[in-house]
C-alpha cells in the first residue's frame, strides 16, 4: 500500500497563485504545486518571472498549466487581482532591509509593511468569496522566525511579518466554516538569493569566509548548522495544501532548524 495514499496532494483543477515566484522560495513552491498537478500563475515585479515559468513547463510532467505575470505587489488593485479565482494563495514576496529604527528610511517601512502585509490581505480579500463558494480554499503565508521573534536592525521585517501572522490566524477563523484554511510557515535562514546577499555583504564587511559567516553570524543560535534548503520550505506549503492538513489552520511552522527552540 502506498503510505502516502489520503495526503497525497493531487490538485490537479486547483488554481494557485504564487506571489514572489520569480526565485528563492516562491520558485520552489511554484514547482512543488505544479508538480501535483494545480494551474499555477507565478507573479513577480521582476521580469525574470517568465523564465522561470517557462523553466518549469520545460520540465515537463505537469498536470497543469504554468503562467507567469510581471506584477508589483506595491499596486494594490494589482495584487487584488491576482486573488480573483484562485484556490490556493501563496503569499511569499518580501524582502529584508536593515538598519536601526532611529535610521530606518520612513517610505521603506511603509512599503514593506504595504507589500508583505496589506498586498496578501488584498489577495486574500478577492480570493475567499469564490473559496467560501467552492468551500475550499488553502492560504499558505510565508512568514519568518521574524513572525515570531524580534532580532535588530529589521523593524520593518519583523513589525510586517507580526502583521502577516495576524492576517493568517483571522483568515483562518473566519474561513473555517468554509472549507478555508489559513497557516504560516516560518522559516529560519533558508538558501535562497535573498540571504545570499547578506552572506556575501557580511563576508566582504568581517574580511571572512562566506562559510565562516553561515556557521558563526547568521547560524550563531541555530543548532542544526545549515541553510534550510527551498524545496524543504516547498513541500512544507504542499502539505498545507493537501488533504491531510484540512484540520490544520491558523497554525504557524517554524523550519529553522531549532532557532526558536531557544
Ligand atoms: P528572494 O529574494 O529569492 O525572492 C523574493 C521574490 O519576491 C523576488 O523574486 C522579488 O522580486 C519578489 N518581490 C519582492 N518585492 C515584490 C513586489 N513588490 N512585488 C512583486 N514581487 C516582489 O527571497 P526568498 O528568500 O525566496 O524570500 C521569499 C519569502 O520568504 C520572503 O517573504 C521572505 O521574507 C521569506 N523568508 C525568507 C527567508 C530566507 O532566509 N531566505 C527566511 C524566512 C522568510
Amino acid at each position: 500500500m502506498d503510505d502516502r495514499s489520503g495526503d497525497a496532494p493531487g490538485l490537479a483543477g486547483k488554481r494557485a497563485v504564487v506571489t514572489g515566484a520569480a526565485s528563492g522560495i516562491g520558485a520552489a513552491v511554484a514547482r512543488e504545486l505544479a508538480g501535483a498537478d494545480a494551474d499555477v500563475l507565478l507573479a513577480d515585479r521582476d521580469e525574470s518571472v517568465r523564465a522561470t515559468a517557462d523553466d518549469l513547463a520545460a520540465a515537463g510532467h505537469l498536470g497543469g498549466r504554468v503562467e507567469a505575470r510581471v506584477t508589483d505587489l506595491a499596486d494594490l488593485d494589482a495584487a487584488a487581482e491576482l486573488g480573483e479565482g484562485a484556490d490556493i494563495v501563496i503569499n511569499n514576496a518580501g524582502w529584508q532591509h536593515v538598519s536601526p529604527v532611529h535610521r530606518f528610511p520612513p517610505e521603506m517601512f511603509g512599503e514593506m509593511l504595504r507589500v508583505m502585509v496589506e498586498a496578501p490581505f488584498r489577495i486574500a480579500r478577492a480570493a475567499l468569496p469564490a473559496m467560501y463558494a467552492a468551500e475550499w480554499g488553502r492560504i499558505v503565508n510565508i512568514s519568518s522566525v521574524h513572525g515570531l521573534r524580534a532580532s535588530p536592525y529589521k523593524s520593518a521585517y519583523v513589525t510586517a511579518k507580526h502583521g502577516l501572522e495576524g492576517l493568517s490566524k483571522t483568515i483562518a477563523v473566519e474561513g473555517a466554516t468554509h472549507g478555508v484554511t489559513s497557516n504560516c510557515i516560518c522559516p529560519g535562514f533558508v538558501r535562497t538569493p535573498l540571504v545570499q546577499r547578506q552572506i556575501a555583504e557580511q563576508a566582504e564587511l568581517h574580511r571572512v569566509a562566506e562559510s565562516q559567516v553561515i556557521e558563526d553570524v547568521l547560524l550563531e543560535r541555530t543548532p542544526v548548522k545549515r541553510l534550510v534548503e527551498p524545496a524543504e520550505v516547498a513541500r512544507l506549503a504542499l502539505w498545507l495544501c493537501g488533504p491531510g492538513s484540512a484540520s490544520v489552520t491558523g497554525s504557524s511552522f517554524p523550519m529553522d532548524g531549532g532557532w526558536t527552540a531557544h
